[in-house]
Order: structure tokens, then sequence, then C-alpha cells
């Protein structure tokens, strides 16, 4: 049965310890008791067995599961599980190794949400792990990479030992930061107690991290060796049981989406119909794992900014460390090296001439600021007349009111609010294709519009290359060479927006490189930090700093959130990773498999155009699409995209494996197939 469509989900935990020999499978195997007792249909499954050979666990008591079956005796049901099992006693990744395996995380954690359904009969399914949480899986993977993707709560057993307060709290620590719940604490006690002086001791650990851990529920085991070992100290696991069965209400993901409904709004959605939703719970490489288990293949990259995936170990790392450093502070009379280190950093990857930069918190943001550059600049020259941008129909700049206002005024979403904003001047979109010849034409009505109204016109705005959310159109780089000399000799500035184009989809590291132009303000945002902290910057040429700054002028902007340490420090590990240049063959291959996967989608009647440039892969049809359709059938496929009007279209992360981007592009002609709109 599909995992979505199951009534009732077992309570499943995870049990893991400190170390190596902490007293885990006593736990696990006194827990299953305790649960068997109050009538619970629960089993115990141990997820990689190492020391026993395969087919042998469960029948010789060296193995964890005999331990469980010894819990479970007498119950009318199985009560324990080996998934793997590996005859050298080694950490599993080696285990695997010796007899021509691997694990692997992706695989395993499908494999438990499998057995989980198979079991959906159970009450409680309680999964133990081998070792403490950093023991490999395989060369990059351990416990703490499996956890986060299987999502259930976890249970730490620890030794009662010399040691276990700072082993206890290194693996919360290193629990909490991989966003693991844990549920409690179990403190062993793994051998007999020799003397006084080791008693207080071990009653002194147990004291003092109740102290350290008030809301942690702590359960302790005695020694205990006697026969019936388990049934005795399942007494001592009482509360845990009752703590368990408080929480075995299964989650559904939809009683999030019901929340969900009853009290936010969505990006351009409304507040009474119930478009498709999905809540997610995790996500990883290319990967998104929705609350139900499902795993989803990203084709979005999050609206283009998780160019190195999510959760990339590099930029989790330079978070959490400026975390511990400087979180936030105001930037207004404040300066701190991150923010200095990054103008720097990115000045070195831009023309020379861009000069100064303005970090802001979102891409519209950087927008208004730099519209407002212009504005300034101008007035400092005393060209106080020149109030109004000129931008080609088709441009998609932001949200808020003055970045609207430059927006393709019928198809740029804001065609409600036309009256209310600034009155812009329009041209049409560049006609000129990227992959033809250029053809001069395309230039004549910025020729001819400079030419009439340019006394009036502060600054071109444009996207360059690709227009992207009005339209994923990709135009030739000439229309910007040309366009670049009319502003000059017509006076006004050039702003470049490359929000969306930036960092590497168009197959550049900067769109602007396809053309050698240089603007007087460009804009950059999503990739700048790799998708995990929002952040924007505007930069501008000294000529257009010091026309603002004429006449003891100040630049008049300054967010709450200018510069946020936070996110300047992942922009930094951003760009640590970009300055590898793999992305340049990544993003070059994934171009190759979507010009070939894509072609085929041409041959649907209802297709106009298939396009793709970089990273960037378009299919236009040639009346708008069923989006709502189209999405539930991709991710019924195990696909996320997102397609908007007659546009379907992917920017996935660098990271994909080409076998992903391979399945992304055959799911869209699938979809325009099976939805009605490839007929
Ligand atoms: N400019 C362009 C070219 C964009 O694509 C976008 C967002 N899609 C923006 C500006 C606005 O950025 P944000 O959503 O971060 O405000």
């Amino acid at each position: 049965m599909p995992w979505a469509e199951q009534k009732h989900i077992p309570f499943c935990l995870v049990l893991t310890g400190t170390g190596t020999d902490v007293g885990k499978t006593v736990t696990t195997a006194a827990l299953l008791a305790s649960l068997l007792d109050h009538q619970d249909k629960a089993m115990a499954v141990k997820i990689v067995q190492t020391g026993i050979a395969e087919g042998s666990a469960g029948k010789t008591a060296a193995s964890d599961s005999y331990h469980y079956r010894m819990a479970g005796a007498g119950a009318a049901f199985p009560t324990a599980q080996t998934l793997h099992s590996y005859p050298l006693a080694a950490s599993p990744h080696l285990a695997a190794r010796l007899v021509g395996q691997k694990l692997s995380c992706q695989e395993l954690a499908s494999e438990i949400r499998t057995f989980v359904s198979a079991h959906s009969d159970y009450d409680v399914l309680l999964f133990e792990t081998a070792g403490g949480l950093h023991v490999p899986l395989n060369e990059h993977e351990d416990w703490l990479t499996l956890l986060p993707l299987l999502g259930f709560p976890v249970l730490l057993c620890a030794a009662n030992c010399l040691g276990s307060i700072n082993h206890t709290l290194l693996s919360l620590d290193a629990l909490e930061r991989s966003a693991c719940k844990v549920l409690g604490l179990v403190l062993n006690q793994t051998h007999l107690c020799q003397d006084e002086n080791e008693r207080s001791i071990l009653s002194d650990n147990i004291a003092s991290l109740r102290q350290r851990l008030p809301h942690l529920p702590l359960s302790t085991l005695p020694y205990c060796d006697c026969e019936q070992r388990f049934q005795k100290l399942s007494q001592a696991l009482i509360p845990l049981r009752e703590l368990i069965v408080r929480s075995k209400t299964p989650k559904q993901a939809t009683s999030l989406i019901e929340r969900d409904r009853a009290s936010l709004w969505h990006p351009y959605s409304s507040a009474e119909a119930s478009a498709p939703l999905s809540a997610v719970r995790t996500a990883y490489a290319n990967r998104l794992i929705l609350e139900d288990g499902r795993e989803l293949i990203d084709g979005m990259s999050s609206w283009w900014c998780a160019v190195h995936g999510y959760r990339h170990p590099h930029l989790e790392r330079a978070i959490s460390r400026q975390l511990a450093q400087l979180p936030h502070v105001m930037f207004g009379g404040l300066t701190h090296a991150g923010a200095i280190g990054l103008a720097e950093r990115l000045k070195s990857h831009l023309p020379k001439q861009l000069n100064r930069v303005f970090l802001a918190d979102s891409g519209s943001v950087a927008v208004e600021v730099a519209l407002k550059m212009a504005l300034q600049y101008q007035y400092g020259l005393g060209e106080k007349q020149r109030r109004r941008f000129l931008a080609p129909l088709g441009g998609y700049h932001g949200d808020t009111m003055g970045a609207m206002s430059v927006c393709d005024p019928v198809n740029g979403m804001h065609q409600l609010f036309s009256d209310c904003l600034a009155k812009q001047i329009f041209m049409p979109r560049p006609t000129c294709r990227f992959d033809q010849p250029f053809d001069p034409q395309s230039l004549e009505p910025a020729k001819s519009l400079l030419a009439q109204r340019g006394e009036e016109i502060a600054a071109v705005i444009l996207e360059p290359i690709v227009q992207g959310a009005g339209g994923m159109w990709f135009y030739h780089p000439d229309y910007l060479k040309g366009l670049a000399e009319l502003c000059q000799q017509a006076g006004t500035l050039l702003i470049f927006d490359e929000i969306a184009t930036g960092f590497g989809h168009t197959g550049k590291f900067m769109a602007l490189e396809w053309a050698g132009v240089t603007p007087d303000i460009l804009c950059l945002g999503k990739a700048l930090t790799g998708g995990s902290m929002t952040l924007a910057a505007t930069l501008c040429t000294d000529t257009v700093a010091q026309g603002i700054c004429a006449h003891g002028q100040v630049f008049m902007h300054g967010p709450t959130f200018m510069a946020n340490p936070l996110a300047c420090a992942c922009a930094h590990a951003s760009l640590d990773l970009l300055e590898t240049g793999a992305w340049q063959k990544q993003v070059h291959d994934i171009e190759q498999v979507m010009r070939s996967e894509l072609a085929v989608c041409a041959t649907l009647p209802s297709v106009a155009d298939v396009r793709v440039l970089g990273d960037i892969g378009v299919v236009q049809t040639k009346s708008p699409v069923d989006c709502s359709a189209l999405s539930r059938y991709c991710i019924a496929n195990g696909v996320w995209i997102r397609p908007f009007n007659n546009l379907v279209y992917l920017m996935p992360p660098y990271i994909s494996p080409l076998e992903d981007i391979a399945t992304l592009c055959r799911t869209i002609f699938q979809a325009l197939l099976t939805t009605g709109t490839g007929i």
C-alpha cells in the first residue's frame, strides 16, 4: 500500500547510543517487554547487525534479535527482525565492504519506510542502530545521516560509568544539530558496582544529567543478569512506555496541511481555494522528503536558490559557526568581517567597475535599492526630470511596489496594482533568440524610445540573457551590447537584475559575461547564499556612488537585517563551493541531458517551444497548462516541479545526478501527455 494512503502508522522509535556496549540491546529488549506487557503489538528491529552471518541473526545469543525474541517470548506475533547482517564484528561500513556490499542511507531509509508500511498493524516499532552516532555506514554517511531521513524520535542509551556525562551531552548535541527529536535518555548500569566510590560516581552521573537536562525524560536501568532480566528491567521503563503510549497518535501530514490552510498564505495563492500543498519534513542533496515519507526529486532548487542542493554540510557548518559567534547585529554604525569579506569577494568575481556593495535581505529589496540608487544619482547630477525607468515587456523584478512597477505591466502578476504604481516606460521584449543570429532590428524600439523620451529616463532595467518569471525567455547577448551603448548615449543608467541568472544558472558565472557588458548597477540574490539563508546585494560603480553622494547627500535605504552575519557566512560558504569550479561541468552536463531528454516534448502538438540554457530547461505550451494537475502527476511520480502559465520548466540543483535530470525530463513529457496538456 502506498505510504500516503495508509490509515494507521505504527509509532516508530530509534534506539541509539553514546557508543558501543552501552546497553542499547538490553534497553531495546526491556522496552519491548514493557510494551508487550501493556498489550501493545510491538517489534524490535536491528537495522544493521555485525558479527553475525546473514541468516543466523536471531538464532544465536550473539545477535541482538535473539534477545528481542527472548523479550517477546510467548507473543502471538513476530517480535524480532534484522534487516542487514554481516559476519565481521566491526563498523557496518567495513563489515559490509568485506562481503562486497555497500550500505546507503537513502536505500536504508526507503527500506525502513517499506518495512513500516508492511507492518502497519503494529502499534510500536523499535529500531536499534549499531554503535554510536558517528559510526560509519559507508565512506561518507553515518547514523546521523540516516536519522533525519527517517524523522523518527530517538531514545539515547548511555552506559552509567566514568565519562557518561561527557558522552551523553556530546551525543545529545549531535542529535540536536541533526534536527532529531530526542524522546528520552536511558542510563544503563552495565556491570556490578564494585565499591562505594564507584557507587557515588554512578549516582552523581544520574543526578548531574537530571540537573543539566531538566526537560529530558531520564530512565535508569540497574544491572541485572538473571534469566528473566528483560521482563524484570521492563518495570523500570514504565514511565518511558507511557511516554510512547501518549505520543502514539499518528501525526498525519494531512493535519499539518489543514492547520496550514487555516492560518497561512502561500505565494500567489487564495485563502479560499485549496491548491495542492505538500508538507516537507526534510531535504538533502536534490531530494525533498515529505511528512509522509515520500521522497521527491527536486527540479526547482527552491526557486533557483539551492544550487548546491539541500543541507550541504559546508553551508550548515558555516551557519553553525557563525551562530555561535554573531548571528545578527545592526549595520548602522557597526560592521563585521563577514560583510566586509563578502563585499570584497563578490567584487573579485565581477567587472572591476562595480565597486560598491549594498547588502539587502531579499531580491525585491535589492531591486528597490537599485531603482533608488538610479533616481538619487540622477538627482545628484541635477537631472531631476529623470524619474522614470525603461524596461522590456516580459520582465520580472519582484513584488514590492517599485519592483512591480518595472515588471511586465500585463503578464507581470501585478496588473491589479497598475493604477497605484509609478508609471514606467515599456518596450517590446528582445525578440532575438539566444540560439539564432543576432538581428539588430530588435534594438530599434529601445533606440527610438531613448531618442524620444531619454530625458525622462533615469535607467533601463532588465534581466540579462534570461527573462525568468516573466516568461523564461532566452535572448541574444548582442542585444545587451547594443543597449549598453544606447544607454550611454542617452545619459541613462543601465541596471542588470541578475537575481535569477547569477551564480552559474546560464552556464556562465554571471549572465552578463555572455555579452561582456558592465552595467552601472547590478542586483544579485537567490543563489547568493546557495539557498539556505536570505540575502541580496546591489552593486554600483564609483561614478554612480559619487553621483548619489554629491552635495553631501547620503543613500536613503537601510533595512533592519542588512548584511545579516548568518546570511553573509552562508554566502561565503556557497562561494567556497562555487570557486572550486565544479559547477561548470555540472551545469554543462545537466544542459546536455536536458537538451536530449526534453527534445521529445517538441513533438507534442500542444508544445510551442522547447529551449535549454545552462541548467534552465523550458517547455512552453501553446495555451496555459493545468498547473495543479501537472504538479499532482509529478508528485505522484516522485518529482517536484512548479509550472506556471504556459511554462513547464526545470532549474535543478547543480549537484543533481544526471539520471535524476533524465527522470525529471521524462516525467514532464509523461505529465504533459497524461494530464491532457500534451494532446
Ligand atoms: N528579480 C528577479 C529576476 C527575480 O527572478 C526575482 C524572484 N523571482 C526577484 C527579482 C525578486 O526576488 P525575491 O523573491 O527574493 O524578492
